[in-house]
């Protein structure tokens, strides 16, 4: 088949290198003009780990591990470790290889074959799906037309809009925003891999330390902010606004140097939660079909497990697409619904609302496991 994937991030590329391998012609298209590599470490964890060895990068990504998260308090307003983050609270399996983003996505490019084709700048504009192709315009112009066309634009895909309905109708809102850029200027000898969070209610304010790397992690709780999901500046106008005023710990200065990086990473934490997520022609994989957010931790396993499923099942129900589909669906539902379900805690752990609820928190961890 001709296939047209919408979107190279984790999900995106996965479904290159599957689908090509097993025998489908490939395009990939990015709206942005690189591969968007940033972000905090990721996790391959669960049934991810037998794909990422079905997909011949078991190695690959096992030889970038890390361990971060082993290293992480919370501080107080002065900077003193106040509780540790207990592994088993973010960790729901053990068998988990943290990583590098940048990493996993270097190891992504660098498995995809050659024959497919990756279109920077390039964005799906409209689809008609006529039940024998799917005729697709990009904003470049251009028309061609696919046999199945698989949305794995995140978390605010366009396929999905144009398909499937507004963003609204299957989103469900955690109450939190997320930031996250390079702070360069945190990469102290000494604390190489020691994270640290200073949460105040509502608010968390970090530093994470990796190999030579610093990032300026926030979070903050808010109801919804009717902004452009894609305006750089909007986005760095809401951080510095949720953050204005706080004067503790590093609060300004990582403010100041995260607000100064170009690839800044904001978003809402948001689930996409969806009834169906094929729909003729078209089927959605990763962050576009099921976003459970960061909190999951589980968004790239989800997204390397999903691409394989669609592939497998393409392979086995040949040309009969809607009971690939509906298969690829059966399989992978229970898995997305589970990290929905474990991310909904998420922002309780590490975004307390309150005073009370920071220090109930921390008296808890320190419980379960020592300073
Ligand atoms: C820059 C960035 C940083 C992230 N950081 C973290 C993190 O720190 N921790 C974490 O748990 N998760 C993070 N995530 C989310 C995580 O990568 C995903 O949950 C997971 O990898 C599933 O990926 P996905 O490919 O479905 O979606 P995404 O990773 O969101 O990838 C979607 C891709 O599609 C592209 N795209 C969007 N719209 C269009 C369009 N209209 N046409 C073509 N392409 C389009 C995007 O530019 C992006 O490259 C981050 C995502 C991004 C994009």
């Amino acid at each position: 088949m001709r296939i047209l994937v919408s979107g190279a991030g984790t999900a995106g590329l996965s479904a290159g290198i599957d689908l090509a391998r097993a025998g489908h012609e490939v395009e990939i298209v990015e709206r942005t003009n690189r591969l968007r590599a940033n972000g905090s470490p990721i996790d391959v964890r669960g049934e991810a780990i037998e794909t990422a060895r079905g997909m011949g990068i078991l190695d690959a990504v096992r030889a970038h591990r890390i361990t971060m998260t082993e290293q992480t308090k919370f501080v107080d307003r002065s900077g003193a470790a106040v509780a540790p983050l207990v592994l088993q609270e973010i960790n729901e399996t053990p068998d988990d290889i943290e990583l590098p983003r940048e990493d996993l996505m270097a190891i992504l490019r660098q498995t995809l074959p050659e024959q497919v084709e990756l279109r920077f700048e390039e964005r799906v504009v409209t689809l008609v799906d006529d039940g024998d192709r799917v005729a697709v315009t990009f904003a470049s112009g251009r028309e061609a037309a696919y046999d199945l066309v698989v949305g794995a634009d995140g978390a605010h895909s366009a396929v999905r809009r144009l398909v499937f309905g507004e963003e609204k109708e299957f989103t469900e809102h955690l109450g939190v925003y997320v930031a996250i850029g390079d702070v360069p200027g945190q990469t102290a000898p000494g604390t190489a891999r020691v994270t640290e969070i200073l949460n105040l209610p509502g608010r968390f304010a970090g530093v994470a330390r990796y190999r030579d790397k610093a990032l300026g992690i926030f979070e903050f709780r808010s109801e919804p902010i009717d902004y452009d999901h894609h305006d750089l500046g909007a986005q760095k106008r809401i951080l510095a606004e949720a953050f204005a005023g706080i004067e503790d710990w590093k609060v300004p200065e990582l403010v100041k140097t995260v607000l100064a990086d170009p690839n800044l990473y904001f978003d809402v934490l948001a689930q996409i939660i969806m009834p169906a997520w094929h729909k003729g022609r078209v089927v959605l994989i990763g962050d576009a079909a099921h976003c459970a957010t960061p909190m999951a931790g589980r968004g790239v396993s989800l997204a390397l497990l999903g691409a394989w499923t669609l592939t497998e099942e393409l392979d086995r129900h040949g040309d009969d697409l809607e009971s690939a589909f509906a298969a690829y669906e059966q399989r992978h539902r229970p898995h997305a619904a589970a990290a929905q379900e474990f991310a909904r805690g998420g922002a309780d752990l590490m975004v307390p609302a309150t005073w009370e609820a920071i220090e109930a928190r921390n008296t808890r961890l320190r419980a379960a496991q020592p300073l």
